[in-house]
């Protein structure tokens, strides 16, 4: 990969030079290697491209295109401060954009074009075209690592092979950063323009309030829900830095409990890169005394977890495949998943009868978003008690989270489905009523989401058909559990038993 420009390395910015910015998922000015990079390198114009049918493509959510298109505009006011234009263009078909970045170049003067890398296969060959295109024409392209603390390709085994389980993988990676502490640095802020003549590029040039294909108005309360996701950079960093002034330390203790409000949630900012993964690395490091796996539990654990988003990177790096539909244990594509579009149909609105399995998929209905735990339970539920394709509930998700995140997405379905990089075997299957009465012993979240259960005692409301006689449950208007979990956990078992790899 071309770098041009080291972090923190002094360049004379020649203002007789200029650059493009192309945003993608890095909608941010601070901490931004290739918005940096630009601005070292000359005056610079940036440009955003709506891109529908790639978004249909890959199954993102309205909720997500809508959070996108105000985080524009908070980003666009951002880049004005420092006298960089931003552009937005709408396209039809991912095709063109070669096209477009190379009449860009042309008509705006451009040199040179920088861009944070996108690891996914679809963006990686996109990126490539562009590159091909732009370097044909004379154009010079850079790419640079942003997404992760330590680039994929770099955290591999003694052996130079990619690690494809989590905790060694973490082991390395600490090692890493405790050695080359310039990883964790945040990139300093673009260097401004030196006048605002380039603004004129950004006149008439709206972003739209919406994308055809993308109206969130049509499953959600707008209002309702823009109230809830807050955009731009002040909203992402307030998040950040509250979540490590009061609850990082008490991360390890609050984080499974959908109930409580213990998670940072800046998921919804990561997945857009409206927050930069070094600024999040950095608020845990004050947070823990500049301690990475020692210190406070709580700090220690929400390290852990951004190691997680890290990890399921450079398995996309490493292994491709699993950007293809492929699982990434190559025995399990064998597996006899069931066809029950109604059992589906239940589970996405949250009716499978299995009160915390509700709460979770009714919460991600009503707000695009869903709290860790119940992500695994919901995944696990479909997979193991009813047996469904993993693919399916993964579509679902990306379709409905506002923080829809492919490898992060994807990881924890296929962890959740035995098919991923989990180390334990596939026996194991999350017991909903177990989880439910661990995790939500009073029934708070269950209640929260799942209204008509709401005068149930903390007793019933895991198992309201077990718990109350027939005619009370009747009255409930709540549906019976879609399955007996001891029969399901059995078929599940049995159909991974003795699968052979046929590679
Ligand atoms: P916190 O607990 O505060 O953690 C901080 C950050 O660490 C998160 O914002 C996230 O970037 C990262 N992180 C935390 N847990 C994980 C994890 N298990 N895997 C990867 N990264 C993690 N996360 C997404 O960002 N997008 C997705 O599309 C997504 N889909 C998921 C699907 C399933 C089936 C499962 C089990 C997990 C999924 N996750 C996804 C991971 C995790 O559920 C969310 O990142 C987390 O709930 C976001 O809440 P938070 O910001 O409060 O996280």
């Amino acid at each position: 990969m071309k770098r041009s420009l080291e972090k923190g390395e002094m360049v004379l910015k020649k203002v007789s030079q200029r650059a493009l910015m192309w945003f993608k998922s890095d909608l941010r000015v601070t901490d931004n290697p290739a918005l940096r990079n630009a601005s070292l390198y000359g005056e610079v114009i940036a440009l955003y491209i709506i891109s529908p049918q790639e978004w249909k493509s890959h199954d993102v959510a309205p909720i997500k295109v809508d959070f996108i298109l105000r985080n524009l505009k908070k980003l666009r006011e951002s880049l004005n401060e420092l006298n960089i234009p931003l552009v937005v263009k709408q396209i039809n078909h991912v095709k063109e954009t070669p096209n477009l970045i190379l009449n860009h170049c042309k008509e705006w003067n451009i040199n040179a074009v920088f861009i944070n890398k996108e690891y996914e296969v679809d963006e990686s060959k996109r990126d490539l075209k562009v590159q091909k295109t732009l370097e044909e024409n004379g154009f010079l392209f850079d790419i640079t690592h942003d997404q992760c603390v330590v680039p994929p390709g770099r955290v591999l085994t003694k052996d130079g092979k990619p690690y494809s389980v989590f905790t060694p993988f973490k082991k390395a990676w600490i090692k890493i950063l405790l050695a080359e502490n310039s990883l964790i640095q945040v990139i300093p802020l673009p260097e401004p323009n030196i006048d605002q003549s380039l603004i004129i590029h950004q006149e008439k040039n709206e972003i739209p309030e919406k994308v055809e294909g993308f109206d969130i108005s049509k499953k959600y309360d707008a209002d309702y829900v823009r109230g809830l996701w807050a955009a731009g950079k002040e909203a992402a960093h307030k998040k950040l830095e509250q979540f490590s002034k009061f609850k990082i330390l008490d991360y390890k203790k609050n984080r499974d409990a959908p109930a409580l409000d213990g998670t940072s949630v800046i998921s919804p900012f990561l997945a857009i890169g409206a927050l930069g993964i070094r600024e999040c690395l950095n608020e845990a490091l004050i947070a823990n005394k500049g301690l990475l796996d020692s210190g406070n539990e709580g700090a220690v654990t929400w390290i852990s977890e951004l190691c997680w988003r890290e990890f399921y990177r450079h398995v996309l790096f490493h292994y491709p495949r699993v950007c293809m539909y492929q699982p990434f244990k190559l025995e399990t594509k064998n597996i006899k998943w069931r066809d029950d579009p109604e059992g589906f149909e239940k589970w996405c609105k949250g009716e499978t009868g299995y009160p915390i399995v509700d709460a979770g998929m009714r919460q991600l209905n009503k707000t695009g978003w869903m709290h860790n735990r119940s992500r695994m339970i919901a995944a696990m539920f479909l997979t193991k008690d009813l047996l469904i394709d993993w693919r399916k509930g993964e579509k679902y998700f990306m379709e409905n989270l506002i923080d829809g995140d492919f490898a992060s997405n994807n990881g924890g379905w296929q962890w959740s489905a035995s098919t991923g990089t989990d180390s334990q075997p596939y026996f194991r299957v999350f017991n909903p009523l177990l989880q439910s009465q661990k995790n939500d012993p009073d029934g708070v979240f269950i209640k929260k989401w799942v209204p008509e259960l709401k005068g149930l005692n903390k007793k019933q409301i895991h198992c309201p058909k077990d718990c109350l006689g027939a005619s009370e449950f009747k009255k409930l208007n709540y549906p019976l559990p879609l399955v007996d979990h001891d029969m399901a956990r059995k078929r599940a078992i049995d159909a991974f038993k003795n699968l052979k790899t046929d590679e």
